[in-house]
């Protein structure tokens, strides 16, 4: 058995998404919902501002690199859903684009 990262596209509500999104920057993490900044996410489960429950993360650094920061975040964090940033800041803006042009 061999085991790699590999990416599956699935259909997702990105608002829902948004709700629950703990996104990992250099050093700490910050809330997609409000937008808190500096929390830890190796151990937070929930915002400590907004108090969302974190059920999917993301990484802001350009994930190109699967054994290193991916390794890194699914090891901290296996139960949690790992979307790309970049995926969700995409359909985010498509979103909100469209919610402009109603
Ligand atoms: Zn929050």
């Amino acid at each position: 058995m061999s085991k790699a990262y590999i990416r599956v596209w699935r259909q997702e509500d990105v608002a829902l998404i948004k709700q629950h999104l703990l996104v990992v920057g250099d050093v700490s993490g910050d809330c997609a919902n409000c937008k808190h900044i500096g929390i830890d996410y190796r151990t937070s489960q929930t915002c400590p501002n907004c108090k969302t429950e974190f059920k999917y993360i993301a990484s802001r650094s350009n994930v190109t690199d699967y054994g290193g920061i991916v390794h890194k975040i699914k090891n901290a964090r296996p139960e949690l859903v790992f979307i790309d940033f970049n995926d969700f800041k995409r359909m985010s803006e498509k979103n909100k684009a469209r919610e402009f042009f109603k």
